[in-house]
């Protein structure tokens, strides 16, 4: 079977939600991203936690298929961020990043994760993505995320990583700022020819883009009635997205662009689910047959009955 290899935050997160205020949430690129990605394929998680973090954590991603023997303890508080929503929980503001034990954090992959051929380079530092690349040997798809955050701090790291990513996951405005044009298919031109060969835009609660080669494709956000928390949509939806592809290379499948194309909706739906409650909450008690009910839901929203041929039916 193939194994996904995630490296990212594991963290403390204090969310401003319109329905109320949540102190140090289980949060963190990587505890999202494994979560996700383990409804599909076995993880090997490597990520950095500090004294604070409980035991009872750990616990639940092994549960779901995650080795967390790569997750080092070191001493010193873990990787703490903040975050405050508006009243329809459509922009957040950060309100305070503490890095902590990430500070010092030099990744050490354990042996299974590296020859892992999926790498899922979740968000935090660029120089230490990189570092992970270093450690693999020779993945088959590398796909990274990466925020404002690093892009504006850190532009010289991510420019050296970028050839080594041949999926770059990021959303819209981040596409703006690193691709330097307000029109996203021209950002994302420009960001293709930093290295990345596919360029996934994601839109929040308006779907997601994939630019390759050729034309580009979009897929909506599944709509939902209640929404909670968007903290660890976007991980979510890269965990759902590379997950699935290392399900189909499992099976024996291609990674082309038709199963990309499918990937995307895989991130979507997982995205989908994460937002239903706060934190990580939803995603520890999601099972398949959850997961597959929403796939079949997707499928109809985006199902036209009859052919829409315009050749036939213009005057
Ligand atoms: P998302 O909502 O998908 O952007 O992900 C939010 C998660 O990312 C939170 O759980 C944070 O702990 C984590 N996070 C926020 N900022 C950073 C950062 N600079 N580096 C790594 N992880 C971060």
């Amino acid at each position: 079977m193939s194994r996904l290899l995630i490296v990212g935050s594991v963290a403390f997160d204090d969310l401003e939600l319109p329905s109320g205020d949540f102190k140090n949430v289980w949060g963190g690129s990587a505890s999202y991203a494994a979560l996700a990605a383990s409804l599909f394929a076995p993880i090997d998680l490597c990520a950095v936690i500090g004294e604070d973090f409980p035991e009872e954590h750990l616990a639940t991603m092994k549960a779901h298929g995650v080795d967390v023997t790569g997750v080092e303890r070191a001493k010193g508080r873990s990787f703490r961020w903040a975050g405050r929503y508006d009243a329809t929980l459509a922009s957040r503001v950060t309100l305070d990043t503490q890095l902590n034990v990430f500070a010092d954090f030099r990744p050490k992959i354990p042996a299974a994760g590296r020859s892992a051929p999926f790498v899922l380079l979740g968000n935090i530092h660029p120089a230490l993505q990189y570092e992970v690349l270093e450690q693999t040997t020779k993945p088959k798809l590398v796909i990274a995320d990466t925020m404002n955050f690093w892009i504006d701090g850190e532009r010289a790291a991510l420019m050296k990583l970028l050839p080594r990513v041949d999926v770059l996951v990021i959303n819209e405005e981040e596409a703006r700022q690193l691709g330097q044009h307000h029109n996203v298919s021209r950002a994302a031109a420009a960001i293709r020819a930093m290295g990345p060969k596919y360029l996934v835009v994601k839109r929040g609660e308006y779907g997601a883009l994939l630019y390759d080669d050729g034309a580009p494709f979009f897929a909506p956000a599944y709509p939902l009635e209640d929404v909670v928390d968007p903290t660890g949509a976007g991980d979510s939806f890269a965990g759902g997205f590379v997950g699935y592809l290392t399900r189909v290379d499992g099976q024996g499948g291609q990674i082309d662009r038709a199963a990309l194309r499918r990937a995307i909706v895989a991130g979507s739906v997982l995205g989908s689910f994460c937002v239903e409650d706060v934190g990580p909450q939803r995603l520890v008690t999601l099972r398949g047959d959850h997961v597959r009910d929403r796939l079949l839901a997707f499928k109809q929203l985006v199902h036209v009955e009859h052919e829409l041929d315009a050749l036939t039916l213009l005057r």
